[in-house]
């Protein structure tokens, strides 16, 4: 291809720009136009988008977010606004796509490709590490991060006052993030949504970890357990100990992205814009076991990434 464009979609995540980056140099190092489409698909539809120079991605490297702006799209949804899409892609000579961004903005792509051809290249960019076939999503490290700083200092103020400390993550369907944080943070117990919890039994394993000397517990749940001040309450009441809930929140999203997401997603986007270029489509760049990966499209939608059962043991083992 001669001229492609780039855009960002869904929830953003730490590491967006540096993919970008990478997507617009390695373009333009190949000698092929390269698009920048602001505020994901409703910018392809109100026409938002120009052409990107080297300079264009100067200075981002380190920033959060995404400098293209992301957007939730309604009319994309519809095979009338993908279609309008199209239109203003013709009309600029654009003929691929880099996509990047989450479960869902990769469903969009598919739709996208299907109808029209248009030959479309997806990166994972999420924090909740949830896109089958990769075992590294941008932004997901970064975010890890930012819940152990957190999570640091959430144990200074538990200890001191004797108290269980329960944090909420990100991860509606996907308790990655949550695991990641959890056996990072030393906690003592992990919740998330692949994996059946007794309430119960946790209050009584914080009773007995009390009674032979223990100072205070950390607990971490993932928002897709369900709410955590009620499981905050419940635990309260059952240990008739102090309980404090901190929900973490948006801070999660954002942030300088970590040495492993700045790299990981410059590799990302290398590959991505190169395999557009050559005219490749329908397949999701990602990383299994520490080699880049190229994973059908289709099958990064249709398929549920599952937890890794060697997180869950490993929690367990150390709690
Ligand atoms: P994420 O990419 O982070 O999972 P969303 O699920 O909100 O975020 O998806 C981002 C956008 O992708 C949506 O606002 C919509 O424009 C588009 N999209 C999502 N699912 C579909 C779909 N099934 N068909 C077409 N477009 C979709």
């Amino acid at each position: 291809l001669k001229s492609i464009g780039v855009l960002t979609s869904g929830g953003d995540s730490p590491g967006m720009n540096a993919a970008l980056r990478a997507v617009v140099r390695t373009a333009l190092f190949e000698g092929v136009k390269v698009w920048g489409i602001y505020n994901g698909y409703r910018g392809l539809l109100d026409e938002e988008m120009e052409e990107m120079t080297s300079r264009s991605v100067s200075d981002i490297i380190q920033r959060g977010g995404t400098i293209l702006g992301t957007a939730r799209c309604k009319r994309f949804m519809t095979e009338e606004g993908r279609m309008q899409a199209y239109e203003n892609m013709k009309k600029r000579g654009i003929e691929g796509l880099v996509i990047i961004g989450g479960d869902g903005s990769l469903r969009g792509a598919t739709q996208l490709s299907l109808e029209t051809g248009v030959p479309i290249v997806g990166l994972p960019g999420t924090i909740d590490n949830d896109v089958w076939g990769t075992d590294y999503t941008i932004g997901c490290d970064t975010a890890a991060n930012t819940i152990i700083d957190a999570i640091n200092k959430l144990r200074d103020t538990a200890s001191s006052h004797n108290r269980i400390a329960v944090v909420e993550v990100m991860g509606r369907h996907c308790g990655w993030l949550a695991m990641l944080a959890g056996i990072a943070g030393g906690a003592e117990f992990i919740l998330v949504p692949e994996e059946e919890y007794n309430l119960d039994d946790i209050c009584s394993g914080i009773i007995k970890s009390y009674e032979q000397g223990r100072r205070y517990s950390l607990i971490v749940v993932a928002e897709g357990v369900g709410s955590s001040l009620d499981i905050g309450k419940y635990i309260e009441e059952k240990t008739n100990m102090d309980v404090r809930v901190s929900v973490l929140g948006h801070i999660q999203r954002g942030g300088s992205p970590s040495v492993r997401d700045r790299v990981k997603a410059s590799q990302l986007g290398e590959k991505a814009a190169l395999a557009l270029i050559a005219g490749q489509s329908d397949v999701v760049f990602g990383f299994n076991q520490g080699k880049v990966v190229a994973i059908d499209l289709h099958d990064a939608i249709t398929n549920k990434k599952h937890m890794n059962d060697e997180f869950i043991r490993l929690a367990k083992q150390l709690n």
